[in-house]
């Protein structure tokens, strides 16, 4: 079942109708697929752009039944589906990336033992799962990083801690299975993102440089500012791993580079990225494309960027004082892509702008600011 070739005019569900779902429907209804969703909300962002929506949770038997009637091939835009929901539709179709693959990546702590496994370097870590354990995580030091070993996004369930007295507050916080890591001091962040075809067939994309505030993504660029042999480096080991996953759709791997010149592997994503969106702009192939290209098991698509990018993040704090100034925005030549969320709350994000050329950064960050005027 895993090799069949799954052609235009079939369905394509995703589970999860977010902004990842809603832009891998943009992608493959030009190519002439159909698209199904599963959600809990019937009003997600990529309800408007699907041909059918069954409104359910991802472990609801009944709604995952009705889900994979209606599909050809399963693929997804989160990571963080139940495994019995999971087993349940790959008893029925295939289901790209595979139960197997979501479960190493989906926790922190079976994620980086499977990085180290394959040689590549991680962050310092120790799982915590009892607060007997603090003792045998001292050796990091302080100041680290505490995170929720499962069901972390965007900063959440992570906290910085600078001593016992931190870690055994957040900890308890938490109240769950956490890895602590030791703080990198890195120069900066990129992200790789790699497709691999039920064919086996890969593709990489050009290294993407990012910048976080608050723990979440604020602007991503290419060329990365980083020495090109970094950057090869990075694209290694983003294809290492794909390989050694035998994924089938795409991965985005996150790394930090470090003040002396290391790429260190922070997390893995067995989706499409934010900081792949510049590529529906920049690239010959959107990463979007490339994923359904990839579980459809088609010939992947060109990478090539066809110049300097930038992309934007919009979070709903932009909609805090009045609508904002869309107009204004346009006008410094910058595309704009809204997610369609009814509700604009503070950190979530609400869409992303884009641009190309040599002061694309400029330009993206300039047209976030005219929002505001
Ligand atoms: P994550 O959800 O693990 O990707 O973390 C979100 C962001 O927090 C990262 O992109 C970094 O900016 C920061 N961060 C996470 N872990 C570390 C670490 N071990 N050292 C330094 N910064 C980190």
């Amino acid at each position: 079942m895993q090799n069949k070739t799954i052609l235009p005019g079939a369905t394509i569900g995703i589970l999860g109708g977010g902004q990842l779902g809603r832009m891998l429907a943009l992608a493959a209804k030009p190519m002439g697929y159909r698209i199904a969703i599963l959600d809990p909300s019937p009003t997600c962002p990529a309800v408007s752009v699907a041909d059918v929506v069954v409104t359910g949770d991802f472990g609801d038997v009944a709604a995952l039944a009705e889900f994979a009637q209606a599909c050809d091939v399963v693929t997804l835009e989160f990571e963080n589906v139940p495994a019995a929901g999971l087993a349940f539709l790959e008893a029925l179709l295939p289901v790209r990336p595979s139960k197997r693959v979501l479960e190493t990546l989906r926790d922190r702590i079976v994620e980086k033992a499977f990085i180290n496994a394959a040689g590549i370097e991680t962050a310092p870590w120790a799982e915590v799962r009892f607060a007997g354990d603090f003792e045998r995580v001292l050796k990091l030091g302080f100041p680290a990083i505490l995170k929720t070993a499962t069901l972390g996004y965007d900063g959440h369930g992570q906290a910085r801690v600078n001593s016992l007295e931190e870690l055994s507050e957040a900890f308890a916080r938490f109240n769950a299975p956490c890895v602590l890591e030791g703080l990198v001091d890195f120069a900066c962040e990129v992200s790789v993102i790699v497709a691999r075809s039920s064919s086996g067939e890969v593709k990489v994309f050009d290294v993407l440089e990012n910048h976080h505030v608050g723990g979440i993504l604020d602007t991503t660029f290419i060329p990365a500012g980083v020495p090109l042999e970094l950057q090869r480096q990075a694209q290694e080991i983003a294809l290492k791993l794909a390989a050694r996953l035998e994924i089938i759709g795409l991965v985005c791997v996150e790394f930090f580079v470090t003040q002396g010149g290391r790429v260190i592997v922070n997390e893995l994503a067995p989706r499409p990225h934010n900081s792949g969106h510049l590529t529906i702009e920049a690239c010959v192939t959107s990463q979007f494309e490339q994923a359904i290209r990839a579980v459809c098991g088609l010939p992947l698509g060109e990478t090539t960027a066809h110049g300097p990018a930038a992309m934007a993040n919009l979070l709903g704090d932009l909609w805090q004082v009045s609508q904002p100034n869309w107009a204004a925005a346009l006008e410094t030549g910058a595309k704009l892509h809204l997610y369609g969320k009814l509700e604009a709350r503070s950190g979530r994000k609400m869409g992303h702008l884009t641009a190309l050329g040599e002061d694309a950064l400029e330009v993206v960050k300039a047209a976030r600011a005219a929002l505001k005027t």
